[in-house]
């Protein structure tokens, strides 16, 4: 029987799980579930009810697992907490400062629920949290790193976009490739906040605006830009659409650590992604994770867990028979 998935919230994620439905053949999708007026949210999959999100309890014996598709910032916080009593979950949930205090919430919804839900599932958090965890047990005496880029920032983009005079706004966060190749060396360099990433920002103005007082205020924003290499570019609103209108996304763990007797033997660890669309990548890795808590939850687990406590063989709709002959 089929994994019934429900996706809550319709967004770039939302959109992205339901290719990843298509692509997995023992899903498939029951209903889509948003706060909007159902009748105005248009979703690609024919056939499938689009739900009033108020209506959500409903479902509860119709659905597997709950993918979230909120937004890190205000929705996932109350959403997942809130679901998690009711569905299987799975969430993106990517404010890395602020997971632990979410498991808490999710943990303690879903064992009042009996469900099991796995929160910060995606690529950062997410593979990348993998890519650290075994650099770290496997290299225990080393350094971590983490680069991102060449990729939209959302948050750099909109921070642009509330600027007096921005009409909009995309950025780049690029990394530095001389520091990569430095890490990537064994050396283990010191790297400031300056030294591994630049960014690129693309503005279109309002009429009149200031263009020199609008560049200086990018490049001494606080937190978002001053402790980095900035360079802003205005364009025309055509060609923000035109060139730059992709999700593309990706970046590099790498852990550098050395062994033997006076630590000559070095060796350096590398997880990279190189993603034309974040959000469909994301939602690939959601589906993987859903297929996993329905398992979980059907071997009796209940309660919060993140990526590191799942076992891989989980993921995948292959029996550890298969597993074993092909993939180990
Ligand atoms: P979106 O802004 O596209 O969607 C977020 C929510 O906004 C949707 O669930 C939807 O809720 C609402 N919404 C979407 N479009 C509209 C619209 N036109 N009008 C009104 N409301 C709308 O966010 P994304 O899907 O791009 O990303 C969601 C989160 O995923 C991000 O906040 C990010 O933190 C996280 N993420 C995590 C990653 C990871 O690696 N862990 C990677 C990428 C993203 P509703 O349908 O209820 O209105």
């Amino acid at each position: 029987m089929s994994i019934k998935i429900g996706i809550f919230g319709y967004g770039n994620l939302g959109r992205g799980v339901e290719y990843a439905v298509e692509a997995n053949p023992d899903m498939e999708l029951a209903a889509v579930f948003t706060r909007r007026d159902p009748s105005q949210v248009k979703i690609r999959l024919a056939g499938v009810p689009v739900v009033s999100a108020a209506d959500v309890a409903q479902w509860k014996d119709k659905i597997d697992v709950m993918i979230l598709c909120g937004g890190s910032a205000t929705d996932l916080p109350e959403q997942t907490p809130k679901l998690a009593e009711l569905f299987n979950v799975v969430d993106s949930f990517d404010t890395h400062a602020n997971i632990p205090q979410h498991f808490d919430a999710v943990d303690a919804a879903a064992k009042k629920g009996g469900k099991a839900a796995i929160i910060s599932v995606g690529w950062d958090p997410g593979m990348f949290s993998l890519a650290r965890l075994y650099g770290n047990v496997i290299l225990t005496e080393g350094k971590d790193y983490t680069f991102w880029g060449k990729g939209v920032s959302q948050g750099h983009s909109d921070a642009i976009r509330r600027i007096k005079g921005v009409k909009n706004a995309k950025q780049y966060t690029v990394p530095v490739e001389s520091a990569l190749e430095a890490v990537r060396s064994g050396s283990q360099p010191e790297l400031t906040t300056r030294q591994k990433h630049t960014r690129e920002c693309y503005v279109v103005l309002e009429d009149g605006a200031d263009a020199a007082q609008v560049e200086k205020e990018i490049k001494t924003m606080p937190n978002y830009f001053a402790d980095y290499d900035t360079t802003v570019h205005f364009i025309s609103e055509e060609e923000l659409l035109k060139n730059h209108g992709g999700l593309a996304h990706g970046g590099f763990v790498i852990r550098s650590g050395a062994t033997g007797n006076n630590k000559e033997h070095k060796h350096v660890i590398e997880f990279s992604l190189k993603l034309d669309s974040n959000p469909e990548f994301t939602t690939s890795v959601l589906a993987a994770y859903a297929r996993a808590v329905v398992r979980l939850a059907k071997h009796g687990k209940k309660g919060c867990m993140t990526v590191l406590d799942v076992p891989p063989a989980y993921l995948s709709p292959k029996t550890g028979e298969e597993l074993r002959a092909s993939l180990v």
